[in-house]
This record gives structure tokens, sequence and C-alpha cells, in this order.
């Protein structure tokens, strides 16, 4: 019977030192948040600019609470889909430089929503090993034939896409990987997927707002025409600092998936006030480019230090550096003794990552200080992380 094992499985996961438990933040979202009463210096938020407290972003969801109330009532296509999100989805649009954009309520619902509603089981979805697991949970709702190639290795892709001789091919990316804070090839997969006839699909979700002069992400930073990218994921919850998702796209796409992604059509649209919050959001993202290049020039800090540290770091130059330690209990261990140092840096052990990986994943915000990424450096050496 599926409950009376439940107590075993959780008794392994705990032996194995899987077991997952969460921390209760008693304040804002900020470098500093507070846990158990104590404030302590925290590397592990997606809040990369420090937009999720903004005085600016907070008076715009106030003042839109005000306006509509808290919620929306309903999905979008019955009466949930507001004024303030209708302007935020053309706001988004232009950002982009696409013909339309469409909100979802996460990006895990924007990817279920957009593959499963694009593809069936005649279609082939190929995916990078790293994707984000919303991209491949939604590839198996949508029951197509799913392929997946080592990390990056665009001659692996080639390979396989070559031998296929379905009309019905999808080639799928994070822009920036999660986990590891490197970047896809994604002048190589623009080249494959015109080549092969497949279709592109970005999840940008750590790169949007993160990278490029404009905070336009992956296209804008490795200088790529939108165009080439026919289905870009952004989302809203960690640079913008607010929560949800977008998909960017032509007037088709986005009408496509109005009439047939199912995690759009079948969930109540995200509160006004969230998609007003956003628009400010957006805004700061546009014109407080200061906020990227004090990110960048924290990550530079942060890898000299770390380089003259001896820590062996990853190939990333984005906001997220994580630090490989391999075994799952040395990292929750490590994890631990940080935070007895009061820095908050949580142990990503498998299965979101893969096994013997297991990793301390070091984030940025624009937010943090030059001093704040000396105590890191520091306390890092006196727990000898190597
Ligand atoms: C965080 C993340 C998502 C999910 O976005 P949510 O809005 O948090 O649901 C999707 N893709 C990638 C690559 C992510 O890192």
């Amino acid at each position: 019977m599926i409950l009376s094992e439940l107590e075993k499985q959780l008794a392994e996961r705990r032996d194995a030192h899987l077991y997952r438990s969460r921390k209760v933040i008693e304040s804002p979202q900020s470098v500093e948040p507070v846990i158990d009463g104590k404030k302590v210096l925290s590397f592990c938020s997606n809040d990369y600019l420090g937009l999720a407290n903004h005085p600016e972003v907070i008076k715009s969801f106030k003042r839109a609470a005000d306006s509509y109330g808290v919620g929306s009532g309903s999905a979008h296509l019955v009466s949930g889909h507001s004024a303030e999100h209708h302007q935020l989805e053309c706001e988004l649009a232009d950002f982009i430089g696409t013909e339309r954009a469409l909100l979802f309520s996460t990006g895990y619902m924007a990817n279920l929503g957009v593959i499963s509603a694009l593809c069936d089981r005649h279609s082939e979805i190929y995916e990078d090993k790293l994707n984000h697991a919303s991209l491949l949970d939604a590839a198996l709702l949508s029951r197509a034939k799913r392929v997946r190639y080592p990390h990056n290795d665009i001659a692996q892709l080639s390979e396989r896409l070559e031998s296929s001789g379905n009309e019905n091919k999808i080639i799928v990316s994070d822009g920036v990987f999660s986990m590891d804070g490197d970047l896809a090839p994604l002048n190589d997969l623009v080249s494959l997927a015109n080549t092969k006839s497949a279709a592109l699909m970005i999840d940008d979700a750590h790169g949007i707002g993160v990278l490029g002069n404009k905070g336009k992400g992956i296209i804008e930073h490795i200088g790529i025409d939108i165009k080439q990218v026919p289905i870009l994921v952004g989302t809203l919850g960690k640079a913008f600092g607010t929560a949800g998702a977008f998909v960017a796209g032509s007037e088709t796409l986005i009408e496509t998936l109005i009439q047939k992604s199912r995690s759009y059509i079948f969930t109540t649209a995200m509160p006004a006030a969230v998609a007003a919050a956003t628009r400010t959001s957006l805004q700061l993202v546009q014109t407080e480019s200061w906020r990227r290049e004090k990110l960048q020039s924290l990550i530079a800090q942060f890898r000299k230090g770390a380089t003259e540290l001896g820590l062996s770091l990853m190939d990333s130059h984005t906001a997220i550096q994580p630090v490989v330690i391999g075994s799952s209990s040395e990292t929750v261990v490590l994890s631990e003794k940080l935070l007895e140092k009061n820095i908050l840096i949580s142990a990503i052990r498998p299965p979101t990552v893969p096994e013997g990986t297991s990793r301390l994943r070091i984030t940025f915000s624009a937010t943090h200080t030059e001093e704040h990424v000396d105590k890191l450096l520091t306390v890092l050496d006196e727990i000898k992380v190597k």
C-alpha cells in the first residue's frame, strides 16, 4: 500500500543525507533575512537584483491591491484577466522585442503549458541533461518522445537530430543553467534548430534581468536576434523579485497557448497586484543597470578571492557560483557549519543535481556589499571548504 511505505522511505532519505527541510524566514527577502530570530547573511536567494523588497515595487503592489483587491477570482479566460495583467504582457513583449507575451502563474507552469500545448506523442523533444525539472516534467506530460543530450554537447545533439526522420522536433534548453550557472551555447543551438528544422525553446529563468545591458537576458548577452529564439520563457520570481513567468513569442504562438495551454487555462490568474508590482520591477530592471554592474563586480570579487583560496569554481560568470563538494553528507555538514557562522547557503543534492555532485549553490545579489563577499570568503576558508 502506498501510505504504509512512507515512513520507511523517509528514513532511507534521512540516512542518505537527502532529507529536505525548510527554514522559516521571519523578515522580507533580503541578503540579510531573519531565521529563528537571528539575522543571517544569505547567499542562496534568486533575488539577483534585490527587487523583492524594493519600496517602489511594494508601493505598486499596495496601490493595485487597493484598486483590484487580492484574488483574481478566476482564470484569465473567464474573468481573471485584469488591465494590470494586460499592460504587463504588452510591456514584456516590448521589452523582449516580440509581438506578444503571455503571463503564467509560475515558471514551472509556463514550461508545462508551453511544451504540452506544442507537442504530442508524435513529437520529439530534445533536452539538455541539466535542464530544469519543469522542462523535463513538461516533456513527460506531453507524451512526446524524449531525447536527452549530454550537457551543452552540440555534436551529440546534432547527431541525434540528424538521425531522426521526424518533422515535429523541438530543442529545449535552459539559457543559464540553474544549478551550474553556465550558459547554453545559444548560437549553436540556433543554427542547429535552423539546419535541422527544429523549433527552439529557451528557458531564461536565471538570465532575464541579469544578463545584457538592458537585462534582456541571454539573447542580449550573446547578441542574438530574438526572431531566432521563437519561444522564450522568463520567470518573474527571480531577478524581477515578484512572482510568475511569461512566454514571449509571435502572435500565433501566444494565441495557440491561450487556446491550448492547460496550465494557463485551468488555473486562477496571478493576483493583479503581482502584475502591477512586476510592471514597476520591469521599469527598474531596464533603467537601473547599476544593479547588473554591481552584481558583476561582486561576482568578479568572489571568483578572484575563491581562486586564491584554492576553491574549484565552475565555468560560470553569472550570479550562480556553485562550489561542488561531491558527497551529500559533506555538503550538508558544510551548510550547517556555515549557518553556525550566520551564513545561509543551502546544500543542493540529488535529484536536483546529478549523483556525486552535491554542492553549495552560492548566489549573489546586487544588494550584497563587498564586505559581505569578504565575509563569505573568510568563512569558507575557516570551515575549510575546498
Ligand atoms: C526557477 C526555475 C523555473 C521555475 O520558475 P518558478 O517561477 O519558480 O516556478 C523554471 N525554469 C528554470 C530554469 C528555473 O530555474
